[in-house]
């Protein structure tokens, strides 16, 4: 079925289309000079020192955690109402995610305080998620990682230019990855970024992201280097500069998508902010954010009410979602026998509402009277 009214769309035109066509015209389409040219754009957008350009986020993500030299026998805390990547990157080096509760319905984040409970003499790091691209508690979290020597690594994919405190997300810990898929703010159907302040991260990322050969295709091509050794056990995570020029357009549209983002957000606010039965996770949020997407939790009844309510809501044609299925809930994590009462309670009361630039007001106020119509409902 098509929904009238999608989760999400992509924010493409003819500028999208025309970067990649003349990229494929220009007879060099894998890792070369629009990479280099979005790794330095990235870069400079968020203020960070380095950008290394991925396939994905996942990769990025597997990077940070080798980078920060988690390996096996170490325990790294996350949290679970995330994505499976932000945790399976962990065991991808052979560390153990220990998993951390969230704050609560009202901030869907990792809780500092649950994360110094989980702390033994075993812990090496945390993955902290920014979720629908608003901010962790980094202060409370870059305290008690100095406090306990922990690596932090920032899964920002929901919050490009978000910011916490005057700083972008993905620049406030050790290493940070940010995903360009389909559904993402920044979008080229697959792509990733590393980011990093440091340069011996930075460095140790370009290796690792090409077989950990010392020179790539597009120097030796360009007559820039001859030969080449392998220095390390490296992976191919490169990104190819199709995509990467797709990510440039992207780049480009960038802030005016977050502004109009931002018009939706407040427009939801007006429409849900006091309607009984439903808590906004980060109302009170004044920082600057991505609006990746626009979370919703209802204060009543379980799984199967939340459940037939997103299938009336689909009914009156509105695509909706949930962020996320507990991680721990899965079974490949099922036998860590983990309980997270806070994470159970929204990843069971959870819905997550369509949110995208080109919303008009009259959708988001239809989405809000179909979404208070139907909870006074059931
Ligand atoms: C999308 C997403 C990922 C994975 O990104 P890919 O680019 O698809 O690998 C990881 N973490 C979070 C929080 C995500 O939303």
């Amino acid at each position: 079925m098509a929904y009238q009214i999608p989760l999400f769309n992509l924010n493409f035109d003819e500028c999208e289309a025309k970067a990649a066509y003349d990229t494929i015209r220009s007879g060099w389409i894998s890792t070369g000079s629009k990479c280099a040219e979005l790794e330095e754009l990235f870069a400079k957008m968020l203020g960070a020192k380095y950008a290394v350009s991925v396939t994905n986020c996942t990769d990025a993500l597997h990077l940070c955690c080798m980078l920060c030299g988690f390996g096996p026998g170490d325990e790294v805390i996350c949290p679970s109402l995330t994505f499976a990547a932000s945790a399976n990157c962990i065991r991808y080096v052979g560390a153990t995610p220990v998993f951390a509760d969230i704050v609560g319905p009202e901030h869907i984040n990792i809780d500092p305080a649950d994360i110094e409970k989980k702390i033994t003499s075993k812990t090496k790091g945390v993955v902290v998620v920014h979720m629908a691209g608003y901010p962790a508690k980094m202060d409370e979290i870059m305290e008690i990682a100095k406090k306990h020597n922990l690596k932090v690594v920032e899964d920002a994919c929901h919050g490009p230019l978000s910011e916490y405190k005057g700083k972008k997300l993905g620049t406030i810990g050790d290493c940070s990855a940010f995903s360009f898929f389909s559904n993402k703010n920044i979008s080229t159907g697959e792509g990733g970024m590393f980011v990093t302040n440091s340069e011996e991260l930075a460095a140790k990322a370009k290796l690792l992201r090409s077989h950990g050969m010392t020179t790539m295709s597009y120097q030796r091509a360009s007559g820039h280097a001859t030969e080449y050794d392998i220095v390390e056990l490296g992976y191919n995570f490169r990104l190819d500069d199709i995509r990467a020029s797709i990510a440039i357009e992207q780049l480009k549209k960038l802030p005016g998508d977050l502004e109009k983002r931002i018009s939706v957000r407040k427009r939801y606010l007006e429409n849900l902010s006091n309607v009984k039965g439903l808590i906004i996770p980060f109302e009170d949020c004044k920082e600057f954010t991505s609006n990746y997407i626009m979370p919703v939790i209802l204060t009543e009844g379980n799984k199967e009410r939340r459940n037939a309510i997103r299938e009336k809501i689909h009914e009156a044609g509105i695509q909706t979602s949930v962020h996320y299925p507990a991680i721990h809930k899965f079974s490949i994590y099922k036998d860590y026998g983990v309980v997270l009462p806070q994470t159970e309670y929204v990843t069971e009361h959870e819905i997550t509402l369509p949110m995208y630039a080109a919303l008009t007001m009259e959708q988001v106020d239809f989405i809000c009277d179909t979404v208070k119509k139907i909870i006074k409902e059931i």
